[in-house]
């Protein structure tokens, strides 16, 4: 499979995000260098390797990962989302009439394929045929003509004739009344003149709705200029990557993909008629990751991405440090709390107070758990607004009173108004950090 080893090696680095909720640099960097070195290994091109670790990179330490959306989590459906990017949308191929040509080096799989695809568009309801012109290969004519009937489809060819071009006219009339023309062609050991002249003349006279460029999944950095030559002188709209079954490599046709700016048709799996994938990126990703639904989890980061901006907008984090911080800060800081995370967590989201200041504070006040989350929050329901927002004037009666209105005890209600004090005072400190030039100088 493509990228084989990319999966269980950027599992094992991914595993040790498990739990953390926050990405830190040296995290980033390691998985980074495990897919590098799994796309290397699987013979993708250097430069998109290299542009796709620095998206990942750049995207898992600038994004702020989603309200409540453990670092794995996020860190995958960045790596996910990117690979798609690479690796593109399938092959565009409706369900129609259509005519396809394929192209490719000889041994790369065109005629297997060929005989794949009709019977991937026979499963659709459609009458496919497969049209023979490689006349250059000993045998190609009986390898297809063998394959095509294992596959029940429509098929000409004609052994006698040399003349490849005369063979896809009379096929495509003797095929009429097939919906799905798919016209096999003659490949050569490197590409020579004379193939490119004959694939022209042949498409000119096909007229192709699409046209496939079939490599080898062993290619390597040749498929880069093989896929250039077809894509200049037929354009190539999408590939078929053959022999998926027998490597672990693949890469050499994402650079071919790339190159001719297509796309994955299908993916062959065997020797068989039956041993062929409509290409389809988002499962394919997610089984060479061998990780679940990524697509599936990319939409709920991407949902929670955007609920945490709602949020956002609502109540700045930076705001509570710039001035009076009353029991609704409080309170808005716990429900926040509820979708971002920790207090810590949230501190370290504010510019200039990650890092290790936060651990300068008193153990206690980051310490709100989610028990006491809740508690607090029943306390708070029972306080007036003017107690909220002056929660300095709370006594000894409106601390009765608010017990007795949550069901909770004094002793609770004072606890809550301890953590306030505790919370006030601690942003106060940042306050007087903030005016500090030497302090401000440290936090950058
Ligand atoms: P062509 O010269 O491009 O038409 O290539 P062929 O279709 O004749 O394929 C060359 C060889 O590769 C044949 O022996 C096929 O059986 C084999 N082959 C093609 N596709 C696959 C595949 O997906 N998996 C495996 N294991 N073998 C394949």
């Amino acid at each position: 499979m493509v990228l084989d080893d990319l999966g269980s090696s950027l599992r094992g680095t991914l595993d040790k995000l498990r739990g953390k909720s926050r990405i830190s640099e040296e995290d980033v960097e390691e998985i980074v260098k495990e897919i590098q070195r799994s796309l290397i290994s699987a013979d993708v091109e250097i430069s998109l390797v290299q542009e796709l670790s620095d998206n990942i990179k750049q995207r898992a330490l600038e994004e702020e990962p989603p309200a409540g959306t453990p670092a794995r989590d996020f860190v995958l459906s960045i790596v996910y989302e990117e690979l798609v990017d690479l690796i593109g949308e399938s092959t565009d191929l409706p369900l129609e009439e259509q005519t396809i040509l394929l192209a490719g080096l000889q041994g790369s799989g065109k005629t297997t394929s060929a005989a794949k695809m009709a019977w991937w568009f026979s499963t659709k309801g459609l009458r496919p045929a497969v049209i023979q012109t490689d006349t250059f290969r000993p045998g190609a004519y009986d390898q297809a003509q063998e394959m095509a009937e294992r596959a029940e489809v429509d098929f000409y060819g004609n052994p006698d004739n040399d003349d490849p071009v005369e063979i896809a006219r009379k096929g495509l009339e003797e095929t009429s009344e097939a919906d799905v023309h798919i016209v096999d062609t003659a490949g050569r050991h490197a590409l020579e003149d004379d193939l490119i002249d004959e694939i022209e003349q042949i498409e000119g006279v096909v007229d192709p709705d699409t046209s496939l460029l079939v490599l080898d999944a062993a290619i390597g950095q040749g498929a880069k200029e093989q896929a250039s030559q077809f894509d200049e002188s037929i354009g190539i709209d999408g590939v078929v990557i053959t022999k998926l079954d027998g490597t672990a490599k693949g890469g050499g046709a994402l650079t071919a993909v790339d190159q001719t700016d297509s796309s994955i048709a299908f993916l062959g799996t065997g020797e068989e008629v039956q041993d062929v994938e409509r290409f389809e990126p988002n499962g394919f990703i997610s089984r060479l990751l061998g990780m679940g639904d990524l697509g599936q989890l990319a939409e709920r980061v991407e949902r929670a991405m955007q609920q945490t901006e709602i949020e956002e907008e609502d109540w700045d984090p930076e705001d509570m440090l710039q001035g009076q911080f009353t029991l609704n800060d409080m309170q808005k800081q716990m429900e926040a709390m509820n979708n971002m995370g920790p207090l810590d967590q949230v501190m370290d989201m504010i510019p200039g107070f990650g890092g290790g200041i936060k651990d300068q504070l008193p153990d206690d006040a980051m310490d709100v758990t989610q028990d006491r989350m809740r508690s607090f929050s029943v306390i708070m329901d029972s306080m007036t607004d003017a107690e909220k927002e002056y929660p300095k004037a709370i006594g000894a009666s409106q601390i009765e009173r608010i017990a007795r209105g949550s069901g909770t005890s004094e002793e609770q209600v004072r606890e809550l108004l301890q953590q306030y004090k505790m919370m006030e005072k601690t942003l106060k400190q940042f306050q007087g950090m903030g005016s500090d030039k030497e302090m401000q100088r440290m936090m950058q």
